[in-house]
């Protein structure tokens, strides 16, 4: 059997390898048009802030490596420019010429270029993208040759990490993002935090406003914005998103949905012994079920291994699963991760959900470097079914967001969560891990005994409610809300009666410093037989949302 694999990173060669270790006899050809295979695409930010020291360490095999361990027959600088799924065969333009090639089963992991869009000057040659090793060679490069100033054209993953490493070579960097926020996948709660160490790292973000043009200087280009801003830079990195590099295989008949392959669960296309997978396919999301390209390299290199599979083992092979977009990605001191699915998706989907803000610590509060980090997390209303977790903190937010990552892929609800044994010493974690009070405070909602308020409701609520603020006297002088009465949880059973004559009849909105104190006091006031609702996340998360604007110091 000849397997042919367009593409020779991750999806291809996990496919490719795969099929070998399964098929002593198959014949496997990997055709990649690039210079390199297996390459080290999630190194390369790294490389480029010089972190990894050498390109070299960035090739994970070559060609010669593969034949020796797998006996793959790799060839690089061979591009498939046309596929005939009748004859099976596709067309492939090298150095030596074009040449047409059989196969018995095709598997198309092209992956996805990067996007372009329709900004005059972009074709200046200061305008660089980050997809390859000899993109992020020249990108060092220029560095090294003394440019100065930097500008990242979109804030996405890639573009964090594009930008922070060019800061860490003491480059100016600013960066311009169309979305309101930097990493605009992330809850807006915690994109204010991901934005100030940005800007403690000393990277300028534009939100909220485009790149119109960039103008083609001497010794420089400007970039120039859509508010009006003009930025000078030597460097341009784009890194606004990504499309599939599907157009031939489109062409030749490979269904598509908005340029991405449509596969079925085993990886299979519309054509007969035509597979596809990686960046280049359509998924469709676990949680809501929404339908659009995951271009994360966890999913692509497990849906190239089960097309391998499925091309040699077809009853034995397990569907691919739908990915629920796990992802993390460094910010300076932060860790921020995220998976499963965020508001805006949930609302698209039209699904009903609570939304949870906790601030734990990493490990226990009484063993020294605890730090907190901030989580956000989304369940189904009515039952808790986990929906999606997002998390930013200096520690422990990887594990916690895999920990939920797996909850989400099994089905748990956070009930389920209370009951998870997870890992505890006070050097490492908590009794209560994040994670099962993530399951408390979500299953405290589910059964009623718990009723959260939210930040974003203030403007809205302040003075139809009684804000009730049951922090220290200390906490409150430094920075409260207009008109919040105070009484410290500690006191408010003596004080019941101070909040039904304030309330006069009306809703009252507690408030602490991170949901847990006015939860207490929630539960007092409830069996005081008032309406009351506890604010998600405390003052941490307000202050995230709406800004210290909004707040008054002093008694
Ligand atoms: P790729 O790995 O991109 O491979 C596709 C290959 O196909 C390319 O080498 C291309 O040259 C080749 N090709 C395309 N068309 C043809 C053709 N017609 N003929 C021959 N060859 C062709 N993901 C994470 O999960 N975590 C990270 O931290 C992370 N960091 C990243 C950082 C950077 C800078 C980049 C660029 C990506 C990062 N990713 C990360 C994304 C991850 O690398 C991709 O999701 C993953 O590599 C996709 O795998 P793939 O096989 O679909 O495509």
């Amino acid at each position: 059997m000849r397997i042919v694999i367009v593409g020779g990173v991750a999806a291809g060669m996990s496919a490719a390898a795969r099929a070998r270790r399964l098929d002593e006899t198959a014949e496997i050809i990997v055709l990649e048009r690039g210079e390199h295979v297996s390459f080290a695409n999630c190194g390369l930010p790294y490389y480029v802030g010089g972190e990894i020291a050498q390109s070299d360490d960035l090739l994970l095999h070559t060609p010669e490596s593969l034949r020796a361990a797998l006996d793959l027959d790799v060839r690089v600088g061979h591009e498939v420019i046309g596929l005939d799924a009748g004859k099976r065969t596709v067309t492939v333009r090298s150095a030596a010429g074009e040449e047409r090639l059989g196969y018995d089963a095709l598997v198309l992991a092209p992956g996805a270029v990067a996007l372009r869009p329709s900004v005059a000057g972009l074709d200046s040659p200061r305008v660089r993208t980050l997809r390859t090793v000899a993109d992020a060679v020249s990108l060092r490069e220029t560095v090294d040759a003394g440019a100065r100033r930097a500008v990242v054209l979109g804030a996405g993953f890639i573009g964090v990490e594009a930008a922070e490493a060019l800061r860490l070579r003491g480059l100016e960097v600013e960066m311009v993002e169309f979305a309101p926020h930097a990493l605009p996948p992330l809850e807006a709660e915690l994109a204010a935090l991901v934005t100030a160490e940005l800007g403690r790292l000393g990277i300028v973000v534009h939100a909220g406003v485009a790149a119109e043009a960039i103008e083609h200087l001497e010794d420089r280009d400007a970039v120039r914005l859509s508010d009006g801003r003009r930025i000078d830079a030597e460097l341009i990195v784009l890194s606004v998103g990504v499309r599939p590099a599907t157009a031939v295989f489109e062409a030749a008949g490979v269904a598509c949905e908005r340029g991405a392959m449509i596969v079925d669960e085993h990886g299979r296309t519309n054509l007969p012994g035509v597979y596809a997978a990686g960046d280049a396919v359509v998924s469709i999301d676990r949680v809501t079920g929404l339908r659009r390209p995951v271009a994360l390299a966890g999913p692509a290199n497990r849906a190239g291994r089960q097309v391998a599979d499925h091309i040699l083992r077809p009853d034995a092979a397990r569907p691919i699963p739908a990915p629920v977009g796990t992802a993390i990605v460094r910010v300076g001191e932060l860790a921020v991760a995220m998976t499963g699915a965020n508001r805006a998706s949930l609302r698209q989907a039209g699904i009903d959900f609570d939304t949870l803000h906790l601030h734990p610590a990493q490990h226990a509060g009484y063993f020294p470097g605890a730090t907190p980090m901030a989580l956000v997390v989304h369940i189904r209303r009515g039952d808790g079914l986990l929906l999606g977790a997002q998390g930013v903190g200096r520690e422990g937010v990887d594990k916690r967001i895999d920990v939920l990552a797996t909850a989400i892929r099994a089905g748990l609800t956070a009930p389920e969560l209370v009951d998870l044994d997870l890992a505890y010493s006070p050097v490492y974690g908590s009794a209560k891990d994040p994670v099962n009070l993530v399951g408390m405070v979500g299953s405290n909602v589910i059964d009623g005994t718990l009723t959260l308020w939210y930040a974003e409701q203030w403007a809205a609520l302040r003075d139809d409610c009684l804000v009730l603020d049951v922090r220290s006297r200390g906490e409150y002088e430094e920075g409260h809300l207009p008109g919040a009465l105070l009484i410290p949880h500690t006191e408010l059973r003596e004080r019941i009666d101070e909040v039904v004559e304030a309330a006069a009849g009306r809703p009252v909105r507690a408030l602490c410093g991170s949901g847990v104190r006015s939860h207490i006091a929630n539960r007092v006031l409830l069996q005081a037989g008032l309406d009351s609702a506890s604010l998600s996340g405390g003052m941490l998360t307000l202050r995230a949302v709406l800004g210290d604007g909004v707040l008054v110091a002093g008694g």
